[in-house]
């Protein structure tokens, strides 16, 4: 018990481009002194939307909430064209916080569609990113799980395509599956090269530490895979949300060195106090007498994150 001497933060964590873009781009227009909403979360992070609404920025689920006139940022997942028509239509300020990888994978799609490819999508169904871009290839078939792909109809001529954040292994599996499904197949490699950067450093992290904590949404499917890998590295992980899911002192009994990561829409600041809350803990577990050795500072022990 009490035995956390140094906890490493992996290379190359925080927001991911896209999703920092969108946010500033909410607070420039804020700043500018326009109405700003954002449609839908532009992160999902509590202390991020908290943040945002302290600038006077309104999340609205849908456009009916937005008054003539104002500025709606179109979030880094992108939306369905018809979503971005009625926006204009509306008289709206449309800023659009698009990421520039989803923005090509949107164009990929519609040029799948104009060639007549049947396109297979792989995603979770119900993301907004796979949401936006059903908008663009309506007949395209969604497929995440391994268990869904059974239902991927024999074709002449099929296309594959990925949502940004799968994970490139899975990417790679289904190519394979579709080869037998298919005369011909287009493969268009939208997996976003962020995510495989993340996954490696985690990857690294992972095997240099005793225990990994992973932190992000508990749907992301981006966060998930870095749990997911830190289990091929071979080391324990856990998965939380924030600081607030690390309760229990137990967790870090005999872990010397503990390594901590991101999805792409957790903060840099999110990792430092998981960082903090995680020297506490170990603190709570150090038994009476004895002292857990701590870092000095927090920034000798922790390699910098760069920008994803
Ligand atoms: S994960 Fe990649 S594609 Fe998705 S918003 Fe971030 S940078 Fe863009």
């Amino acid at each position: 018990m009490g035995t956390v001497e140094e906890v490493r933060i992996a290379k190359r964590t925080g927001f991911c481009y896209g999703v920092r873009e969108a946010i500033d781009m909410a607070k420039e227009a804020s700043a500018a002194g326009k109405t700003t909403h954002t449609l839908g979360q532009v992160v999902h992070n509590e202390g991020v939307i908290t943040d945002l609404e302290r600038l006077g920025i309104q999340t609205v689920d849908t456009l009916d909430d937005v008054d003539h006139g104002a500025a709606v940022v179109i979030r880094a997942h992108g939306v369905r064209p018809d979503v971005m028509e009625r926006a204009n239509a509306r008289g709206l300020e449309v800023i659009d916080g698009t990421c520039t990888w989803v923005i090509q994978e949107q164009k990929e799609i519609v040029k799948l569609v104009d060639e007549g490819y049947t396109i297979v999508l792989l995603g979770t169904p119900k993301h907004p990113e796979v949401v936006g871009l059903l908008g663009f290839a309506p007949d395209a078939i969604v497929v995440d799980e391994e268990e869904d792909w059974e239902r991927i109809p024999r074709r002449k001529r099929m296309a594959l395509i990925s949502q940004s954040t799968q994970p490139p292994w899975k990417f790679e599996k289904l190519a394979a599956f579709m080869v037998g499904r298919s005369h011909e197949l287009k493969i268009v490699n939208t997996v976003c090269p962020v995510t495989i950067r993340r996954q490696e450093d985690t990857l690294e992290s992972a095997r240099e530490v005793d225990l990994m904590v992973v932190v992000g949404g508990r749907s992301s499917a981006n966060t998930k895979e870095l749990t997911r890998l830190c289990g091929i590295a071979g080391t324990r992980a856990v998965q939380i949300e924030g600081e607030r899911d690390l309760t229990d002192p137990a967790v870090f009994e005999e872990a010397r060195v503990v390594g901590v990561t991101g999805g792409t829409s957790t903060p840099i600041e999110d990792l430092h106090a998981v960082t903090r809350r995680i020297f506490e803990l170990a603190e709570a577990a150090t038994p009476a007498g004895r002292t857990t050795s701590l870092p000095k500072s927090e920034t000798t022990n922790h390699p910098t994150s760069g920008a994803a």
